[in-house]
């Protein structure tokens, strides 16, 4: 623990009796308790007993401990962690749409009901599908639902033997995960040096057994995937389906659609492409499309217009059934109703070339010093190998954590698993240049601490409240309360 930054916690302030608050008697202080017993706890809760200002410092503090794109350059590469305009937050807390419940009749939420259809009708214009499902949770619950929709197809046709997915080696780990939790078969098919697929060991291992290929384009590497079409042809012909992972969707923001590509089903992150501020697990949502003919799958409920224009849901028994409480992450949807409506067409058309701009000027100005295992030009991101002098000793995790020191998020480090010190940068689009020069002055300050006085490097964060966790002890024996950490530290 760094003592000088650390920031005492609200449970060392406390005082037997003390209060923070004073409210008016209710009267009702003597009467008898409504609820059983058996659900009354036996011991007093354990809280802390502080006047208001302690409170309010207490929680301004521990925000100040997170990092957010509200507070420094957060190059957390395949994360899109672009700047989320403040509208976007007025509109998600309108008082209005808070006070929803998803039990009222749709007679009395007809207006949510038309954020819901027409954010889809965009989101299918956008990604060149017939029809969008907004209901799942993440990228991950997106993937699941969409190989869920490829399942129902499959068997819709009775065509059953098919259960294997075919994902690349430079995937993203969600995708094998999801098509095992769908009850497929992984098979994994080969990079080329250029970080794109191997065709020739795609077609080796297409038959029928297969139900789908999982493809991401730009791909984790932030290549674009130049094949798709022959790529589709393929996977086509041999009876199976081509999944978009749409979380590398910013770079082509209106300029390419993965359904002219060839792509069946899709989902996008909203929460990265679509800003919504995320991290630490939440909170987002992975909207899935499909092409033509696979819409009676999607999941339940789905909201449809009656010709009247008026706003229904529907369960229809095609359906996969559902896959969430109701109509999805509803705050994070009109998030991204509002990113688009206040963009509009002509600023969602820059969104794509500015953040493979950003991404190329930050990798054109440091591969002299880090090295680039896939030479560019890049889309919106871009994978180091750590640094090219690997005499140092300095790993890529060094550097991740040096660059905390100086006031910057990490990138994503070891991913993709392609190379053995990945370093995975993604700007975004919303940096200003000044941002971005200042980044690269870091990391080649950083890269001459490395080569000059590397254990300064190797011995980072320096100026970190907490310095150096053991991230294998943490993982398994979190200290996640005040009394825990008391025992720890006597
Ligand atoms: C982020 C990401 C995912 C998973 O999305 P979650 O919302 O974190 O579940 C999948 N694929 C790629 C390429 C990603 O970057």
């Amino acid at each position: 623990m760094n003592r000088e930054l650390y920031k005492p916690l609200i449970f060392e302030f406390s005082r037997s009796g003390r209060r923070g608050f004073s409210l008016p008697s209710n009267g009702l202080e003597d009467h008898k308790r409504e609820l059983p017993e058996v659900l009354c706890r036996q011991t007093e809760a354990l809280l802390p007993e502080v006047d208001e200002p302690t409170v309010v410092r207490h929680y301004t503090n521990q925000s100040t401990n997170n990092f957010g794109v509200d507070t420094g350059f957060y190059p957390l590469g395949s994360c899109t962690m672009k700047y989320n305009p403040k509208i976007n937050e007025e509109m998600a807390a309108s008082a209005v749409i808070a006070g929803l419940h998803p039990s009222q009749p749709v007679s009395t939420t007809q207006g949510a009901l038309r954020i819901y259809h027409t954010l889809a009708r965009y989101l299918s214009e956008i990604g060149g599908m017939s029809e969008f499902t907004l209901n799942p949770y993440a990228g991950a619950h997106g993937e699941l639902t969409g190989l869920m929709v490829i399942h129902a197809y499959h068997d819709s046709r009775g065509d059953t033997a098919r259960d294997k997915v075919i994902v690349p080696d430079s995937a993203h780990g969600t995708n094998p995960a999801s098509a095992a939790v769908a009850g497929y078969k992984i098979l994994e098919v080969k990079s080329l040096p250029d970080g794109t697929v191997d065709v020739a060991d795609l077609r080796s291992k297409l038959d029928d057994t297969v139900a789908a290929v999982m493809m991401t384009n730009p791909n984790t590497v932030g290549m674009f995937e130049k094949n798709i079409p022959e790529i589709a042809a393929m996977v086509h012909e041999a009876g199976a389906l081509l999944y978009y992972d749409g979380a590398n969707l910013n770079p082509m923001l209106g300029v390419a659609r993965p359904g002219d590509m060839g792509f069946d089903v899709m989902h996008i992150n909203l929460h990265k492409t679509f800003s919504t501020p995320h991290g630490g697990g939440g909170p987002g949502a992975g909207p899935v499309g499909v092409r033509s003919g696979l819409e009676e799958f999607l999941p339940s409920p789905r909201v449809m217009m009656d010709p009247d224009g008026r706003f229904y849901v529907d369960s229809p028994g095609t359906s996969l059934g559902f896959v969430s409480g109701w109509i999805g992450n509803f705050t994070v949807l009109i998030r991204a109703l509002s990113y688009i409506l206040s963009l509009g067409t002509d600023g969602l058309m820059k969104v794509g070339p500015l953040a493979t701009l950003n991404a190329n000027y930050v990798m054109n100005a440091l591969s002299d010093l880090y090295l680039l295992p896939v030479p560019g030009p890049c889309k919106h991101e871009f994978v180091f190998d750590g640094l090219r002098d690997k005499s140092t000793g300095v790993t890529t995790f060094n550097i991740a954590k040096r660059l905390l020191d100086y006031g910057f998020h990490a990138p994503t480090i070891y991913f993709p698993l392609l190379f053995h010190e990945s370093l995975m940068i993604e700007p975004t689009e919303t940096e200003s240049v000044e941002t971005l020069d200042r980044f690269i002055a870091t990391m080649r300050d950083i890269a001459r601490e490395a080569a000059e006085t590397p254990e300064v490097v190797r011995n980072a964060p320096h100026n970190t409240p907490v310095r150096h966790p053991d991230d294998t002890e943490a993982a398994l024996h979190p200290v996640v309360t005040f009394m825990d950490l008391k025992k720890e530290e006597s």
